[in-house]
Order: C-alpha cells, then structure tokens, then sequence
C-alpha cells in the first residue's frame, strides 16, 4: 500500500477502533498524509487547535498505526493547511457529522440535508431478491424525479433497510445536484413541528420548510395514522404541492397504506398512487452479504465461516444483525480474542434463548430509554429535559452513548430523540461515558453492562 490517501484511511480506521466515530469526527475530519518519507510522516490539519491536540493526544497512536503499515520507523510532524473548499471535505463512512465551518450553501437554494445519514447510499446498500425492486425503483427516482414513481412509497418490517435506501435517495440527489433541497424527515418529525408551528404561530415557516423542496423523503408514515386529522389534513397538502409541482416524494412505512390505522382515504389513494414495493426479510445469501460488508465498514475481520454462522443463527432483522456485529467487534476488542467461529459461538448462544428475549427486548431506542429509566429511576421528561443534576445527566448521557455505539445512530437522531438537543451535545456525551467506560472503577460501568445484558 503506498497511496497515501489509502494509507491514511487505514490508519483512520484503526484509531477509530481504538476510540469511537467521534474522536475521528472531531479531530480528524480534514486530515490527511501530507507527505511521507523514509522516516518522517507529516499529517496536514485545518486549524491550529486540532494540530496540538493531535499532536499532544494521538501523535503516538499515529506513529504506531503508521509504523504497521509502512514497516519501518517514523516520526510523525503536522502541518497546518489552508482550509480546502467544502467540495474536498472527506464524507466517506468515517465521517457522520457535517464538518466544521463547511462553506456556505448556495444563498438562493439552502440545502436542508442536516438529518441525511451520509453513511446510509447506494453504494453499501446490499441488494438480493428481498429488496431488488425497491433498491431498483429508489435508483429510478434519483434518475427522473418526479417523474419516474411519484411518490414511490416502500414498506416492509423494522430492520430492513427502509431508512438506509430513503437516505441513499437524498444523499444521490445531493451528488447529483448539490443545490438541490432534499428533506429528509421521519414523520413524527413533522407532526412535532407542526404542532409547535400552531402554538407559536409560525406556519409560515413550517410551510416553507416542508413545501419549498425538490425531494421529501418521509419516513415512517404509519405514525401518523390513529385521531390525527389535523396533521393528515396538514400533510395532505404538502404533499399536493410538491407533487403538483412534479418534484419528487419518498415515503416509507412498516405496512401498506390501507393497513395504517384511521389514515384517511384521500391519503391512502394518493400513497397508492405511484408505485407501491415492499422489502421482505433477507434470504440467506443477502444476510451473508450484508454481514461482510458491515462487518469491514466496522473493521471487524470476520472469517467466511464466521459470517455464515451468523447469517444462518441470527433473525431476519439488519439492525439487530448490526447489533450483534458491534458487539462482538466490542467484545473481541476488549477481551482481546479473535473473531473466530469458537468466540461467536460463545457471544451467539449467550444471545440465545434468542427470539422470546429479542422479541422482549428488541434492539430499539425505546428499549434503551426504557431499560436505563428503569436502572437508574429516571423517566423520559429527565432524559428529554434540561436538568443539569448529575442523577440525570449521567443516565441522559449513558442513553446518548448506547444509542450511539450499540444502535448505531447517528447523532443528529439521537438529538432529535433526546429532546431536540444538538448534535455537539451528543457527541460530547456519548464520548463522556465512552472514555468513563475504558476505566476500571467507573461506578455505573456494571449498570451499563448489566443493560447490555438485557439487550443482547
Ligand atoms: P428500517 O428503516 O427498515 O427499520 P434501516 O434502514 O434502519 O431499517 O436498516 C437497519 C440497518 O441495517 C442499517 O444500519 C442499514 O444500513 C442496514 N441495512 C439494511 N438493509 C441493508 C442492505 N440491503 N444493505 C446494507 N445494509 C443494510
Ligand atoms: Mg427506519
């Protein structure tokens, strides 16, 4: 290997796994191998601040993960850089979080991408028979908006990718037109605001937010169903004028429009009236796949036989499959054992009694919220709220951490999740608890294992 780029990522990689998404996110979006000698490596960073702290914090991790992989000594130096335009900026999987300081969008189409997972595109999205028209028809709405299935509404069960496609949807559209307004939203999203639009009067910019775009890309419709009028009336106007304008809506669901409870029929009319798919649960060659290409977006080097047994032992959901995967990758590291068929096995059957317990606890914010309030005697308005007494704080920050590290969110979610707090806060937080963790006698460390307990 002797591409620097190449070689830098590695070297991410590996830090990344000996510290968390965050610390890379943090201190080295924008980084790179500015040059590398016989025996020097000199690694270019945008601001002085971060130069010192990677001096003073990482320089020696650099130097041994370089040192790994180019096979001999080397010191490491940093640069200070100009700062690139916002074009160059590294947004590969690494990288979850909008960088610091990114250039201005465009002042006549404000880009609204805050909530788009850029990890979730096409590119890693595994496709098999389960989920080939669906991946197939989401390609077709980048390829025509508007045009081609208008709306395109999937549907399918939690865990199979619903989110991951309507991502790769808005993140597609953005690199095909970086000014084009895509919005991605989970529905309940838009019921919030539409109630706060009401209550402070401000349905102007509600409107403006949820009408003035190219793409709407709505997630998990079936929660508007049930005595919500109001909002379905509200939607169904949205709706009409993005429609009616030809530009492009995404909807997914976990069931077909008719099954959504009291969704009023012009709703259920107008979501059938571009083209339905739905996603099954994955076969078996589609888990393996997905199971190999998470498991090295993670790092994790899994032998093929060590992929199989979990595609054939594990259920029919990704997110819990991904679960798993962190787990081990967590485990593995911790305990310092290889990812082996024996050390599966042993993390696999300590999961099992599997489906009554997975079906109890199933890997889900809810669960999460649920079983720290239940450990630690807090409640959702504590979690939500802003009490800074250290009886909440902990537990609030202890949520952030699990919902990041063990769920995968990203931290833009886990805002919108815990109250709508931003998303340097969850950071912070969730790496608090991370950094506690690494320590011996951090007093809530057997909470948080005993809730990992209940979860896995
Ligand atoms: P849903 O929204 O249907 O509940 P998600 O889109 O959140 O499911 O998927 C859960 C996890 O599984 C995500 O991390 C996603 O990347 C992953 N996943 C699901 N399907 C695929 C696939 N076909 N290829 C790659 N990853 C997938
Ligand atoms: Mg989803």
């Amino acid at each position: 290997m002797d591409d620097p780029e190449q070689i830098w990522q590695s070297v991410l990689g590996q830090i990344e796994l000996k510290y968390s998404t965050s610390i890379i996110n943090t201190w080295f979006n924008n980084t790179s191998l500015g040059r590398l000698t016989e025996s020097q490596a000199v690694i270019n960073c945008q601001s002085p601040y971060t130069k010192e702290i990677l001096y003073k914090r990482y320089q020696k991790d650099i130097a041994a993960c370089l040192e790994k992989i180019v096979q001999r000594p080397l010191s490491v130096d940093f640069e200070l850089m100009e700062k690139k335009d916002s074009s160059t900026t590294r947004t590969g999987p690494l990288f979850d979080q909008a960088p610091e300081g990114k250039a201005a969008a465009p002042p006549t189409k404000p880009r609204s991408t805050r909530n788009l997972n850029p990890r979730y595109t096409f590119d890693n999205f595994v496709v098999g028979n389960c989920n080939r028209v669906a991946h197939a028809a989401a390609l077709a709405t980048t390829e025509q908006p508007g045009r081609a299935y208008n709306p395109l509404f999937i549907y399918g069960g939690s865990g199979m990718g619903k989110t991951h496609l309507l991502c790769a949807i808005g993140n597609e559209f953005i690199k095909r037109d970086p000014t084009s307004r895509v919005l991605y939203f989970p529905v309940e999203t838009f019921i919030n605001d539409f109630v706060q639009a009401i209550r402070f009067k401000k349905t102007n910019q509600f409107k403006e937010k949820y009408r003035q775009n190219d793409c709407i890309l709505v997630d998990d419709i079936q929660f508007i169903g049930g005595d919500k009028s109001t909002i379905q009336e509200e939607f169904f106007h949205t709706f009409n004028k993005i429609h009616n304008r030809g530009n492009q809506i995404v909807i997914c669901s976990d069931r077909p429009p008719a099954e959504i409870e009291q969704l009023t029929n012009r709703l259920v009319t107008r979501f059938a009236g571009g083209l339905m798919v739905e996603i099954s649960p994955p076969e078996y060659e589609t888990k393996l796949a997905i199971i190999q290409t998470k498991s090295s977006e993670l790092g994790l080097e899994l032998s093929g036989e060590a992929a199989e047994f979990i595609a054939q032992s594990a259920g029919s959901s990704i997110r819990e499959i991904e679960g798993l995967l962190l787990r081990i990758r967590s485990e593995t590291l911790v305990q310092n054992l290889p990812a082996d068929l024996n050390t599966l096995k042993s993390i696999v059957s300590h999961n099992n009694g599997t489906k009554e317990k997975t079906e109890k606890h199933p890997l889900t914010p809810e669960t999460i919220f649920k079983l720290v309030n239940e450990r630690f005697g807090t409640s959702m308005a504590d979690l939500c709220g802003k009490n800074r007494k250290r009886e909440v704080v902990v537990p609030r920050q202890i949520a952030m951490y699990l919902l990041r590290n063990d769920l995968g969110l990203n931290f833009e979610h886990i805002g919108q999740l815990l109250g709508g707090r931003d998303h340097t806060t969850i950071m912070h937080g969730a790496e608090k608890i991370s950094k506690k963790l690494q320590k011996k006698e951090t007093p809530f460390a057997p909470a948080v294992r005993q809730i990992r307990q209940t979860l896995y």
